[in-house]
């Protein structure tokens, strides 16, 4: 007998595969004595985070990104002196090493955790370093329990990078894990991959090794054990998404009217990944490449980053967003004064007022890459813009530096309500649905527990990116939209049928979203748009404009 299990599901892959289930780290032993010689016992901690950290650093160079920035960072945390300090306190009031050193990481991420959003996420980052601490001083091999014999369902707590780190990734068919969140490091990583993963599926670590599991992303199931039946039917969605994916053609309605479909990157090898499903890029988030660094990469530096991924798409486009830093993306070399609210304060192309060098220094980067890779076309947008004057002093910079297209987001409301002024400025404008929601219903987009309001279904939030698209239409310029809704096919319809002229997502998305597109003809996007701007809830919008999706779409697509 089956049983089954529901989780948040990331992106939309199916996989049927034999458990693997990744044991917990090594804990200290109880009772751990207090270390006869205290100083021999510090030096010991010492240098096995100096040791975890050289691991981690060796794991990042044979990554490939995202995961080798995520390893870099968390090699830099294992070295940082709070942890081996607080250890070296522990030891001298006479916690035995292991204890110490376990005890110093748990403090810390503790403290994470209580801070809640992106924070408390890197707590499994810490966790990780925790356990190969722990495994080090042990004298065990950290990382035998991860060994992978076949292609498997990796299933477990929680995966830090250091343990991902650890795992063929060719030979991971699909991760479900019990715990972890929709922004969480595994859920990132995979998404940009195209790993088919269930997180928050209560009861996984109870499955038993080697059981058959069939996991189902776009619902979120994993089926325990599954019948032949079952099989047949995962299978069934297996070969349609492969069918889906062997499409690659510009992205337009059933009746001709084009959409671009585009995609968003952080990286060169996201660029390199996506090209072949891409028709360019809608959002090179370039904060990805500052995340991790200790100093700002100097102009030449960022120049060869950017020229990189200009390199991934002759003759597309690439829009280029300016350093999104600030609020939960804070940048190590950007000292800002602490702020109560951050994601209301100096963040995106705010930080002109505070390090108006560096932002200047970047336009004059991405000029110069565009000049680099003449093939490809460089536009240059600046998120968070609240106003029609912030839109014209950044359009005016970029123009000044040699940036032939410019645009920026409109994230914030009062972006949105005034998208007709703020175009008279640009030459085209994306919507970040993601803190357009958050902006418009005051809700924290980290905090899972009010993904209700944050939903983009919600009428409010529907409205304004209706107005947008009216003022690109009425202006004659571009709309996109890059927030995560643009992956989502049944509101990629609504957004056609808004006039949003692009559509910009991580590349496993774009295959299903290509299919919804193409199944309806402009009109019927029109139709589907209008029912859900007149719904008074999310719920009903949503409902509204799945009852007049085409059917074979509905089942194709599962929606
Ligand atoms: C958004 O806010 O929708 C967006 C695309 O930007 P980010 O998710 O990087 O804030
Ligand atoms: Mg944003």
């Amino acid at each position: 007998m089956s049983t089954v299990l529901t989780g948040i599901g990331i992106g939309r892959g199916v996989a049927i595969a034999p458990a693997h289930l990744l044991r917990p780290a090594p804990e200290p032993p109880a009772d751990e004595p207090a270390a006869a010689d205290a100083d021999a016992a510090i030096e010991t901690v010492r240098r096995a985070f100096a040791t975890v950290s050289s691991q981690l650093s060796d794991a990042a160079g044979n990554a490939a990104e995202p995961l080798s920035s995520v390893l870099e960072a968390t090699a830099m945390m294992a070295l940082d002196p709070t942890l081996s300090d607080d250890a070296a306190a522990r030891i001298r009031d006479g916690a035995g090493p292991v204890t110490a050193a376990a005890a110093a990481v748990e403090g810390v991420a503790t403290q994470l955790e209580a801070l809640g959003g992106y924070m408390a996420e890197r707590a499994t980052d810490l966790r990780g370093i925790r356990g190969r601490v722990v495994a080090t001083l042990l004298g065990e091999d950290a990382s035998a329990s991860a060994a992978l014999a076949t292609r498997s369902i990796v299933v477990a707590d929680d995966l830090a990078p250091a343990q991902t780190s650890t795992l063929d990734l060719d030979l991971v068919a699909a991760i479900v894990l019990s715990a972890g969140g929709p922004t969480g490091h595994t859920a990132i990583i995979a998404r940009q991959l195209g790993i088919p993963c269930v997180v928050q599926a209560v009861g996984a670590l109870e499955v038993a090794e080697g059981t058959p599991l069939a996991v189902d992303a776009a619902t979120g199931r994993v089926v325990v054990d599954p019948t032949a039946e079952e099989i047949a039917e995962v299978q069934a969605s297996v070969d349609r998404e492969a069918a889906l994916a062997a499409d690659t053609a510009p992205g337009a309605t059933s009746d001709g009217h084009p959409v671009q479909l585009l995609a968003n990157v952080g990286t060169e090898e996201d660029a390199r990944r996506a090209a072949p499903t891409a028709e360019g890029v809608g959002l090179f988030r370039t904060e990805v490449l500052f995340l991790d660094q200790a100093t700002a990469p100097d102009a030449e530096t960022q120049t060869a980053l950017y020229s990189g991924v200009l390199e991934q798409f002759p003759g597309h486009k690439v829009v280029v967003r300016t350093l999104d830093a600030g609020a939960d993306k804070p940048l190590a070399f950007l000292s800002q004064a602490d702020e109560d609210n951050p994601a209301l304060g100096i963040r995106g192309y705010r930080l002109v007022r505070t390090a108006e060098a560096l932002i200047q220094e970047q336009i004059e980067a991405l000029a110069a890459a565009s000049r680099a890779v003449p093939g490809t076309e460089l536009w240059a947008m600046a998120p968070m813009i609240a106003t029609p004057s912030e839109a014209a002093d950044f359009a005016r910079r970029a123009r000044a530096a040699g940036v032939a297209t410019v645009g920026v987001m409109v994230e914030v409301p009062a972006a949105a309500l005034k998208a007709a002024d703020i175009l008279a400025e640009v030459d085209f404008v994306s919507l970040g649905t993601n803190d357009l929601a958050q902006y418009t219903m005051a809700s924290d987009r980290l905090r899972g527990e009010l993904s209700d309001l944050l939903s983009i279904w919600q009428p409010a939030v529907l409205e304004l990116v209706a107005t947008t698209a009216r003022a690109g239409l009425g202006a004659g310029k571009p709309v996109g939209v890059c927030g995560e809704s643009a992956g989502d096919p049944l509101m990629a319809l609504v957004l056609t049928g808004l006039g949003i002229t692009s559509l910009s997502m991580a590349a496993s998305a774009l295959p299903a979203v290509r299919y919804a597109v193409r199944h309806h003809t402009r009109e019927q996007c029109e139709r589907i748009a209008s029912a859900a701007l007149s719904a008074r809830t999310a719920e009903e919008a949503q409902r509204a404009a799945s009852d007049l999706v085409a059917d074979d779409v509905r089942t194709v697509l599962g929606l």
